[in-house]
C-alpha cells in the first residue's frame, strides 16, 4: 500500500501498535484535521475536542494567526542554535518577558525540559546566593504532582506507573502533602532552595488546592529565604480563567486577568498553550537576581529559542490577549460547573464536579480501579466529543478557549445525554 494512500481508523491504529513503543493507551479514534474547537478523524466524522492535547491548543486548533506566523518564520529562518543571534530571540524574550511581568527568560522547548530547567536554576541559586552547602539542597514537591518524565522529575513523583523500573532516582527531593501549609512549614530547614508547585494539580485529577494555599506558601518561601516555583505549564496562558493561575503582581493584571491576583512566584514555568500547540515551546522566567546564577555553558538545547518557536510563541500569545481567552474561560467556566453540577444531579455516574476556568473534571461514582470513566469516554467520542480520563475515575473537561457559548451548551447536552444512556 502506498503511504500517501488515505488511511482508514483501524490501518493507522494498527500501524501504531506494530511499530511503537506502548507509551501511551490512547482513544480509539484517529484524528487527521482540526479547526478551533473541532477535530475530525479520517473517516471525517466531527467532534468536540475537549481535551486540548492537555491544554496546550487552549488557541483552537490551527489558529490562522499562529499558523500564519509558523508559515512566514518557517520561509526565512528556522535554527541557528545559540551559537548565533538572531533577529527574533530578543524580540520574543522581551515580549514574553514583560507579558508576565519578570526581568528574564530562559528559552526551551518541552515542559520537562523547562522543570529541569528550573530545578538546576534553584539549585544553583541555593548555592551561590543562599549558601547552601556544596550537593546539600533540596527542592520540595507535593505528593501527586505530575512535572513531566525525566529522570529527575519522576524521582520527584509518587506515581508508581510512572516510576517503577527507572531508578536510581535524583536526591535532594522532599515530598509532602498537596494544600498543606503545615507540611511546607515543617519541611523548611537552610538547605532547601526551592518548593515547586502546580498551582491546580491537573494530572492528579484537577485539584484545586484551597484559597490562600500559595499566598500563604509564598509567605513560607520568604519567610525561609526559598524559592517559589510555579508549574504553570498546564494551568498557564488562561486556562484557568485568568492568564495564570497564580496571578500575581505582573504588568498583565489588569489587561489580562479577570480574576484576583494571588502570588507571584520566584520562578514561573511555561509550556503547552504558550505555542498554541502549534510547535514545543517551553519558557523559564524569573528576575535578574536569579537568573544571573545562569553563565554561558552551564545550560542550553540546540533548539531552545530557536526562531520559529519566537514567531510562534509571539503569535500564541497574542492571540489570548487579543481574543480575551482569559475573560471567556472564566465566563464559560463558571456556566460549565453549574449546568453540570445539575447534570450530577440527573444521573448517579458523577460524585463531584470540580475546577477552576476551562480546567474541569468529573469524578465518576465507581471504585478507582473500574474502567467505568474510560468507558464513558469511548461512549462521548461516539457522540461527538472527545475527553479523557485522568488518575482514578475521573474525566478531565479542557475544551479550546475558544469556545462560544453556544458550542459549551451544545456540549453540556452531549454529555448529559452519554451519562443519561450509560450503561455498565
Ligand atoms: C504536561 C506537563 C508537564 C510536562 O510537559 P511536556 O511538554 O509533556 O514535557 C510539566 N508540568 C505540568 C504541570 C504539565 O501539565
Amino acid at each position: 500500500m502506498s503511504v500517501i494512500e488515505k488511511k482508514s481508523s483501524a490501518e493507522a491504529m494498527a500501524l501504531e501498535e506494530r511499530y511503537g513503543a506502548h507509551n501511551y493507551h490512547p482513544l480509539p479514534v484517529v484524528l487527521s484535521r482540526g479547526e478551533g474547537v473541532y477535530v475530525w478523524d479520517v473517516e471525517g466524522r466531527k467532534y468536540y475536542d475537549f481535551l486540548s492535547a492537555y491544554s496546550a491548543v487552549n488557541q483552537g486548533h490551527c489558529h490562522p494567526r499562529i499558523i500564519g506566523a509558523l508559515k512566514d518564520q518557517a520561509s526565512k529562518l528556522t535554527l541557528t542554535s545559540r551559537a548565533f543571534y538572531n533577529d527574533k530571540l530578543g524580540e520574543y524574550e522581551k515580549y514574553v518577558a514583560e507579558y508576565f511581568g519578570f526581568d528574564k527568560v530562559l528559552p526551551m522547548n518541552t515542559g520537562a525540559e523547562a522543570v529541569e530547567t528550573a530545578i538546576k536554576l534553584a539549585r544553583k541559586w541555593g548555592y551561590e546566593k543562599k549558601g547552601i552547602p556544596a550537593n546539600q539542597a533540596q527542592i520540595v514537591v507535593c505528593r501527586n504532582n505530575f512535572h513531566g518524565r525525566t529522570i529527575t522529575i519522576i524521582s520527584a513523583s509518587n506515581d508508581p506507573v510512572a516510576t517503577e523500573n527507572f531508578g536510581p532516582f535524583t536526591p535532594g527531593i522532599v515530598s509532602i502533602a498537596y494544600n498543606d501549609l503545615d507540611a511546607l512549614r515543617a519541611a523548611m530547614n537552610p538547605n532547601v532552595a526551592a518548593f515547586m508547585v502546580e498551582p491546580i494539580q491537573g494530572e492528579a485529577g484537577v485539584f484545586v488546592p484551597d484559597e490562600g494555599f500559595l499566598s500563604g506558601a509564598l509567605e513560607i518561601c520568604r519567610e525561609n529565604n526559598v524559592l517559589l516555583i510555579a508549574d504553570e505549564v498546564q494551568t498557564g496562558i488562561a486556562r484557568t480563567g485568568r492568564l495564570l493561575a497564580s496571578c500575581g503582581n505582573c504588568s498583565c493584571a489588569d489587561k489580562n486577568c479577570s480574576g484576583t491576583p494571588e502570588v507571584r512566584p520566584d520562578i514561573l514555568i511555561l509550556g503547552k498553550a504558550i505555542s498554541g500547540g502549534v510547535f514545543p515551546v517551553s519558557a523559564v522566567l524569573a528576575d535578574t537576581s536569579i537568573m544571573e546564577v545562569i553563565r554561558p555553558g552551564n545550560h542550553g538545547s540546540t533548539f531552545g529559542g530557536n526562531p520559529l518557536a519566537c514567531a510562534v510563541a509571539m503569535a500564541a500569545l497574542e492571540v489570548v490577549r487579543d481574543e480575551k481567552l482569559a475573560e471567556n474561560a472564566d465566563k464559560l467556566g463558571r456556566l460549565f460547573r453549574e449546568r453540570m453540577e445539575a447534570i450530577a444531579e440527573e444521573t448517579d455516574w458523577v460524585r463531584l464536579v470540580r475546577g477552576k476556568g476551562l480546567l474541569n473534571a468529573i469524578v465518576i461514582n465507581d471504585s478507582e480501579d473500574s474502567s467505568t470513566a474510560w468507558d464513558i469516554c469511548v461512549a462521548l467520542k461516539e457522540n461527538g466529543l472527545l475527553a479523557k480520563p485522568t488518575h482514578g475515575n475521573i474525566i478531565r473537561f479542557a475544551p479550546p478557549l475558544v469556545m462560544t457559548e453556544e458550542q459549551l451548551l451544545d456540549c453540556l447536552e452531549i454529555i448529559r445525554k452519554t451519562l443519561a444512556a450509560f450503561k455498565k
